[in-house]
């Protein structure tokens, strides 16, 4: 339960004054419903009225307070020509401009003869200052109350900036001072104030530097609100893996024939990760792992043995692949090498209907089928399995956490968890979205592979192209045309592919398939194993085959309107290639102009194929939100804290927490107690449901 000292700042946003009903909905959209969230919305700028020149001395466009004596008004003539007020000081005049005036309220706000103090931007028309619609205009006796340094918030239309300010500055003088959860050491090295004036003095910018990231009170807030989630994640993480799971050690018997006969022998990186996943389903705690390894690196086979490790042990495993097309090829690929270990695998999608979905389904609550291929049909209620004790999930960014919960239901709190991805995520985005994972790392590609020769064209030059391919046909090659996501439509894309698709049969014939995503799955898969079987020879395709899709005899790929695309697709597209010992290229064909963005990337596309140096310089381009699809990939978005320029914050909160959970792992020592309302105050109040007196 919340603790009470936090109730106001979860107040309704609406209860501060200047937020009405109309407003209401706008702030919500903007910063979110509650007063903590006007809280978390920070300055993005910040206006200085200290500047208190007399008339003589006012510049061109700046802004600044003056003390003036009101003298002639001017109503206009003509209703769309301003209202004129003449005001003056003993070192010159000025106009004050007024647009669709209501004169009886500037009558009683100027009346001619009174000193006022106006506050706005001066410019000059023809040689004279005015200055149009002043920003304040008060009593001499108000000047104290004239706020000389105002915040700029981001806004939304409609919602006026003063209605916000107002609403924030409202807030701040009754901030609760809530307990301090940071170290005293750590805040006294880093300069940092406590919460409450932090926050203050976050909304109370003095100069420019106040509004950088780096401002201390930004920073300490950041800090914040990077440990609340780290300390999450940490405490999920020891609570899950101090669930009993089952100690499985098979005896080697099963993956010794597998190791047989793979027609290659394990490369040093996949070796390492088997072992460091072989330990922790030794150990008697449950698995949370991760195994990050770019395209291409060899994943695969690691999850086979990880899963005969349990079969050999009397046990299930489970392996889900986010898309038809993978989970039959995962199926397809595991096939051989299961039935020269002996081991019985089956698959299990949406197509599977009827008497065999049955029949699957007894044999797996009977324990006669060792593995178990498929897609989210794996979680289905009716799925139950005889004995699961480790649960791979393929291509993990394509699923929510939720679903990866679902299916580690499927054998009890304690079955191991085997993650794979394929996008290799910067360690930035690791720590926050898998902090309560344990990563093993495929940073070895198997041998034998070449770089794959990348060139970007202008798409002018697509009939040069064209005419060029027969001589890679002779030679050979397959062939990858991709065609781009027009618009977030399948059936956009799919008109395009089959655009591309009738064009190219007309100059090839029949050795040219197409495969998009609002073809029928069976139809999908007959055109992927003609491909695979090398009758089809150019295969036109919209990104279905981005993930995973292994033909390593193809090593052409040609990429339309790769400006389109993000950097993590292309290179998952370009990771197709380049599988076999062919040498492989892929033609980038850009739409002229080129903006800075696309270019950018697709000079890093030529430039590497290290996928972990373009994960990062995608984070760049692009900010961490956009990169994986912060909905879909489970990724926290942070409000305050920006991943980009605060990395080592971020890896001295995960330090902090984990020391934290080592330490207190029930929070229960004074700082503990703090951190729980930390917990609170950024809402992850589930992690305080796993303390024990939570
Ligand atoms: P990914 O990590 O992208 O899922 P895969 O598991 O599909 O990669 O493997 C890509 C290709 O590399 C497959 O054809 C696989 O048989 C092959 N492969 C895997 N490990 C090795 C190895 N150690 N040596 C040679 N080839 C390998
Ligand atoms: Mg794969």
């Amino acid at each position: 339960m919340r603790p009470e000292i936090l109730f106001p700042l979860f107040a309704p946003a609406r209860t501060l004054p200047g937020i009405g009903p109309r407003l209401e909905k706008l702030v919500e959209r903007l910063a979110g419903p509650k007063v903590v969230d006007l809280l978390w919305h920070l300055p993005s700028g910040l206006i200085d009225r200290r500047r208190r020149p007399k008339i003589a001395e006012a510049r061109d466009g700046e802004i600044a307070t003056m003390e003036v004596t009101v003298g002639l008004h001017i109503p206009p003539r003509l209703k769309r020509l301003p209202y004129r007020v003449h005001v003056s000081d003993e070192t010159g005049e000025m106009q004050l401009i007024f647009f669709n005036a209501r004169a009886d309220y500037l009558a009683k706000t100027l009346p001619e003869g009174a000193q006022r103090i106006v506050s706005g931007r001066v410019e000059f028309y023809q040689g004279a200052p005015q200055m149009t619609h002043p920003d304040h205009i008060v009593g001499p006796e108000e000047l104290a109350a004239l706020p000389l340094l105002e915040p700029i918030y981001p806004l939304t239309a409609g919602l006026p900036l003063k209605s916000l300010q107002k609403a924030i500055r409202s807030a701040l003088p009754s901030l609760p001072d809530l307990p301090e959860w940071q170290n005293g050491p750590w805040l006294k090295a880093n300069g940092w104030a406590g919460w409450r004036v932090s926050v203050q003095s976050a909304h109370e910018p003095q100069s420019a530097a106040d509004i950088a990231p780096d401002a201390a009170p930004r920073a300490r807030l950041a800090y914040d609100e990077l440990l609340a989630n780290q300390l999450a994640l940490g405490l999920v993480r020891a609570r899950m893996k101090k669930r009993p799971g089952r100690s499985i050690a098979g005896d080697g018997r099963l993956r010794r024939k597998v190791e047989e006969a793979l027609p290659f022998a394990l490369t040093d990186a996949q070796a390492r990760s088997l072992s460091e996943i072989e330990a922790d389903m030794k150990a008697p705690h449950r698995m949370l792992r991760l195994l990050q390894g770019d395209v291409g690196s060899g994943k695969t086979v690691v999850a086979l043995l990880a899963m005969l490790n349990a079969v050999e042990a009397g046990f299930q495993a489970a392996m889900m692949a986010p898309t038809e097309i993978l989970a039959r090829q995962h199926h397809a690929s595991l096939a051989p090498l299961c039935e020269a270990a002996g081991v019985k695998l089956a698959l299990l999608t949406g197509r599977e209907k009827g008497k065999p979905r049955e029949e699957i389904l007894g044999a797996l609550a009977d324990g006669s089928i060792d593995i178990l291929v498929g897609t989210h049909a794996l979680f289905q209620e009716d799925v139950a399995f005889n004995a699961l004790a480790l649960a791979v999930v393929d291509e993990q960014h394509r699923f929510g956490v939720h679903q990866r919960l679902l299916l580690t239901s499927k054998g009890g709190p304690g079955t191991d968890v085997l993650v794979m991805t394929a996008t290799p995520i910067p360690r930035t985005l690791t720590l926050t979205a898998y902090g309560d994972m344990d990563v093993s790392k495929l940073d070895e590609k198997p041998p034998g592979r070449k770089p794959v020769d990348t060139r970007a064209l202008p798409l002018d030059r697509l009939d040069e192209i064209v005419a060029g391919l027969p001589r890679a046909l002779a030679r050979g090659a397959q062939i990858y045309w991709v065609c781009p996501l027009v618009e977030e439509s399948d059936e956009v894309d799919a008109a395009a592919a089959e655009e591309r698709y009738k064009h190219l049969r007309s100059v090839f014939g029949d050795i040219v398939g197409l495969v998009h995503g609002r073809m029928k799955p069976i139809d999908k898969d007959a055109v992927m194993a003609r491909f695979a079987a090398g009758e089809i020879k150019v295969l036109v395709a919209t990104t279905v085959i981005e993930v995973g899709v292994n033909v390593p005899s193809a090593t052409v790929m040609v990429i339309e309107h790769a400006e389109r695309f993000g950097l993590a697709q292309l290179h998952q597209l370009r990771g197709r290639v380049g599988r076999g010992t062919g040498k492989s290229s892929c033609l980038l064909l850009y739409q002229t102009p080129l903006g800075e963005t696309a270019e950018a990337r697709i000079k890093i596309m030529r430039e590497t194929e290290d996928g972990f140096r373009i994960a990062e310089e995608d984070l760049r381009l692009r900010g961490a939100g956009e990169l994986l699809g912060t909905r879909q990939s489970g990724l926290p978005a942070f409000r305050i804290a920006d991943l980009e320029t605060q990395k080592e914050l971020l890896a001295a909160a995960h330090d902090d927490a984990r020391m934290i959970v080592e330490r207190d792992p029930e929070l229960e020592s004074e700082r503990g107690r703090a951190l729980r309302t930390l917990l609170y105050l950024f809402e992850r109040d589930e992690a305080i449901r796993y303390l024990r007196s939570g």
